[in-house]
Formats: structure tokens, C-alpha cells, sequence
């Protein structure tokens, strides 16, 4: 297993404080890996300073094949990778292969061709005698900072642009779930120029810390939760820094009694569960239209009791464990403050499961209310709540009366309601008789407390540079 770290080209093992990394499924060590120290985030930091002088110059196009590189070299190790993911965030294997892996190189592979297609908006004589161009140039060395939900993903999500676009690289995975980044670091050893890229290895508050508040660093990207990006906004304000920041949602899912009931539920069932929930998209925060209501509880509630719970390799697992047993426990915690409320009835699961890994089952609570912990906060668990409704401008307006904003869906046979949802709801995304469904050329980023800033799509490459005007006088 490899577990150093990448600086400057070089492979080396952290000096900083021992960390044990966990398979979630058993609860038992899979590695015992050190963290980065403070002087060791500095040589990664100036590493990717002195890197960025060249890796900035180069072409679109040497820049692009670096990427397709990499890409190649993922879908090469695609297996071992997979296995890596699986085991460290519990995870069933054939998610992690047959769903994130393709996505995966998909989004290095994206960023390849976006490379070469990146054009300033104007050029031409907006003065008498002057000739006047747009730029879009890259910042320097970025910062990014990666969760435990899709480690290997949400790192793509960050380097592939950054490095498009010609900037240089210092990433920290989640210290919960390091491995895959550990063994890309390795391969793109052989592919990238030493700074380039650098990986880091520790928690947020001993390298992550340190690493966005360095000097160097000109632009900071975060996947995680709201307070930990409250906190580096403010943290690095006085170096006045380009902020990236993906924060979390609670994406609500209105279904409305035309809806075709057999698709929603299906819907809900996987993208409501998958990855156990673990997922700031995840299909959650349900409101039912009245004349359905009943039967689309018990249906979904049934639906919901037959997703299979195992470990990564079994052929039939549905559900993996949470990440962590804080996070189970966390879960556990917020499902049973709800069912003590009178009026919440908890339709299935609602506890942990036994054993030694970080499992909780399923869980359907329905007759939620607006004002409720359960309809207003991220569980980042396997847990949906249903709320009634009884007409659109009721669910609009709880469905926007929320701190989150990444995503929404809509599931309707009306398609100028659905149009008119589509208009009116406040995130960045909103799908209609769909959910979670992503590709590497759509925008993905939130509003309001989920943050700002795009991943993936031409969008997701400019975030990564800076518009610049350059004038000729003749
Ligand atoms: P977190 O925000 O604590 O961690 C995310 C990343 O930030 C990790 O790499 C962590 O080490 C790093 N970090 C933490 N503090 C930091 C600091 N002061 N400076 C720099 N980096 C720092 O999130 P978490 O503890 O992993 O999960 C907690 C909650 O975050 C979850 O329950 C969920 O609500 C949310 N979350 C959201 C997503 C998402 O995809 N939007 C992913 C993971 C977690």
C-alpha cells in the first residue's frame, strides 16, 4: 500500500504524528500513515511555486496530454484503484468500479480537450489606436482540500482544472480517506513535472490549516461542510484569496401527484441511499403531494427496507457503512431526536446496526414538518424524510426555505410546472424526473450556504484562472 506522500516529484513519508486510516466496514486498520509537518507543507507549497513558472507556460496542448496520461493510467490501474476506494470508504466494489472510476477518467479526459478551448471573450479596438485582448491566465500554486465521500472523484474535480488551466497543485485528501490519493501521487510521479502536483497527507487542522494559510497559495478549493469553509474564508481573509468552496446540501425532491410514482420511488431508492447517503446531492428532503401521499410512504417505505446493507466485495450490497463511527453515531443522533417527536413516524429502519463496522440501516421518517431538524439539516446518512404538501406554491416555498442551495428535483408529468420550478427554485441544479445524474460538461456548485464556485464544465476551468485585459497601443 502506498502511503508517502508526493513533494516536489519525490515520494516521502510524513514526520508529523502517526494516524491510523480504517476500513469502515470492519472497523479495523487498513494503515497507519504520518502526517505531513508544517515544514514539510511549506517545501510542498514552495515546491508548486517554483513549479508553476514553467507548468504556466507550457502549451494547452502539452498540458492536455499530461491529462490524457493521466487519465489513461487511472483506467490502466482502474481495478486496484476501485479496491483501494472501496475498502477505505466502505463502499460497494462495483460502485466504485463500474460508477466512479469511468466518471472519473471522464472528467481528466474533459479537462484535456477544455484545455486546449479556453479563449478570452474579446479582442478588438474599443479605443481609436489601441487594439485591446481578453486573457485567461492561471492563478499560481491552489490549494484544495478533498472530503472522505468521493475521494478520488472530488479530487479529480479539483486537480484536472486547476492543472488545465496551468496552475500548480498542493492537494490534502480527507485524512479518513487518504489511499487513493496516495497511489495517484505516485503515478502521476512519472507523468507530471516535480511541484506540479503535490499531496499531502493530515488533518484539516494540522496540514489543512497550514496549507491554506500559506502565503504562496493564491487560491484555496474545499469540498466539506459548512463550517470547516466558514472557517478558511475567514481564516485566510487577510491574504485575500480566490475561494472555491463546495459546501453541502439538502437537496429537496418534489413529487407531485401526477408524477409517475413507479419512477420516483425507484428514484429515491437509489439516489436517496447511494453511497449510503454520503452524498451532498443526495435525494433527501421529500415533499408529496397530498392525493399520493399515503401510498407513496408505504411504497417507499417498502422500497427502501429491501436495500441490502453488506461489505464492498458481496456481489448484492447496496448499502456500505457510514464513514466513521463520530459520523454513525452523529446520524443516529438526529434520527432519534426526530422519532421522539410526536409527530414524526418512523416508517423503516431508524438505529445502527450490530457489529463492528459503522452501519445504519435505511431509514424512511414521514409526516416531517418544515420547522423540523430532520427537513432543515444535512444527515449525510441513509436516511430521507417526507413532508405533505398540498399545492405548488406551498412546495416552492419550502422547498426554498433553506440555508442549502446545491440541488433540487422536481418529478411531475406537467411539464410548465416543471418549467416553472425549474425557474424558481434556488440551487444550482434542479433535474426533472431525475436526480444526481452528473456529466463532466454541466456545471455542478451550489448557492447560498453550499458556497460557490463550479466543478466540472468549461465554468469549472475558468474558476481556475483570471481574467486579464492586455492593451496595444499602435
Ligand atoms: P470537513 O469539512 O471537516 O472536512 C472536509 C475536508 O476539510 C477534510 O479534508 C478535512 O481534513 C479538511 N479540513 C477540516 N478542517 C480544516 C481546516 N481548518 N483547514 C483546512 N482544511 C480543513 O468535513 P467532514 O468532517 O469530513 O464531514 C463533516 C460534514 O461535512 C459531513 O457530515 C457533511 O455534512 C459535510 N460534507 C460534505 C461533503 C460534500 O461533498 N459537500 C463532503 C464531505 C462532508
Amino acid at each position: 500500500m502506498q502511503t508517502h506522500m508526493l513533494i516536489n516529484g519525490r515520494l516521502v513519508a510524513g514526520e508529523g504524528p502517526t494516524w491510523t486510516v480504517l476500513d469502515p466496514a470492519t472497523g479495523s486498520a487498513l494503515a497507519q500513515i504520518n502526517e505531513a509537518t508544517e515544514a514539510q507543507v511549506d517545501s510542498a507549497v514552495r515546491a508548486a511555486d517554483k513549479a508553476f513558472s514553467d507548468w504556466s507556460q507550457t502549451s494547452p496542448r502539452d498540458r492536455s496530454l499530461a491529462l490524457l496520461a493521466l487519465a489513461d493510467s487511472i483506467e490502466q490501474h482502474g481495478e486496484e484503484l476501485a479496491g483501494l476506494e472501496s475498502q477505505n470508504c466502505g463502499k460497494p466494489l462495483a460502485a466504485a468500479l463500474n460508477d466512479e472510476i469511468p466518471a472519473i477518467v471522464d472528467v481528466f479526459r474533459f479537462f484535456a480537450g477544455a484545455a486546449r478551448c479556453l479563449g478570452g471573450s474579446a479582442a478588438g479596438e474599443y479605443l481609436p489606436g489601441h487594439t485591446s485582448m481578453v486573457r485567461r491566465d492561471p492563478l499560481g500554486v491552489v490549494a484544495s482540500i478533498a472530503p472522505w465521500n468521493y475521494p478520488l472523484m472530488m479530487l479529480a474535480w479539483k486537480i484536472a482544472p486547476a492543472l488545465a488551466a496551468g496552475n500548480s497543485v498542493v492537494l490534502k485528501p480527507s485524512e479518513l480517506t487518504p489511499l487513493t490519493a496516495l497511489r495517484l501521487g505516485e503515478l502521476a510521479q512519472d507523468i507530471l513535472p516535480a511541484g506540479v502536483l503535490n499531496i499531502l497527507f493530515g488533518r484539516g487542522q494540522t496540514v489543512g490549516t497550514p496549507l491554506v494559510t500559506h502565503p504562496r497559495v493564491r487560491m484555496v478549493s474545499l469540498t466539506g461542510s459548512i463550517p470547516t469553509g466558514a472557517h478558511i474564508i475567514s481564516a485566510t481573509a487577510d491574504s485575500v484569496k480566490r475561494m472555491h468552496m463546495e459546501l453541502g446540501g439538502k437537496a429537496p425532491v418534489i413529487v407531485f401527484d401526477d408524477a409517475d410514482l413507479d419512477a420516483a420511488i425507484e428514484g429515491i431508492r437509489t439516489f436517496g441511499f447511494y453511497n449510503a447517503g454520503q452524498d451532498c446531492t443526495a435525494a433527501c428532503r421529500l415533499y408529496v403531494q397530498e392525493g399520493i401521499y399515503e401510498r407513496f410512504v408505504e411504497r417507499l417505505g417498502q422500497a427502501v427496507a429491501s436495500i441490502k446493507p453488506g461489505l464492498q466485495k458481496d456481489a448484492d450490497t447496496e448499502l456500505g457503512p457510514l464513514i466513521s463511527a463520530l459520523h454513525r453515531d452523529k446520524v443516529a443522533g438526529i434520527v432519534q431526536r426526530a422519532i421522539a417527536q410526536p409527530h414524526i413516524r418512523l416508517v423503516t429502519g431508524g438505529k445502527s446496526l450490530p457489529g463492528d463496522g459503522f452501519f445504519f440501516e435505511p431509514t424512511v421518517l414521514a409526516d416531517a414538518q418544515q420547522d423540523d431538524e430532520i427537513v432543515r439539516q444535512e444527515v449525510f446518512g441513509p436516511v430521507v424524510s417526507v413532508t405533505r404538501f398540498s399545492d405548488e406554491a406551498q412546495a416552492l416555498a419550502w422547498a426554498n426555505d433553506s440555508e442549502y442551495g446545491l440541488a433540487s428535483s422536481v418529478w411531475t408529468r406537467d411539464s410548465g410546472r416543471a418549467h416553472r420550478f425549474a425557474a424558481r427554485l434556488q440551487y444550482g441544479c434542479t433535474w426533472v424526473n431525475t436526480h444526481f445524474m452528473l456529466v463532466s460538461e454541466m456545471p455542478h456548485g451550489g448557492q447560498k450556504h453550499s458556497g460557490y464556485g463550479k466543478d466540472m464544465s468549461m465554468y469549472g476551468l475558468e474558476d481556475y484562472t483570471c481574467v486579464r485585459h492586455v492593451m496595444f497601443k499602435h
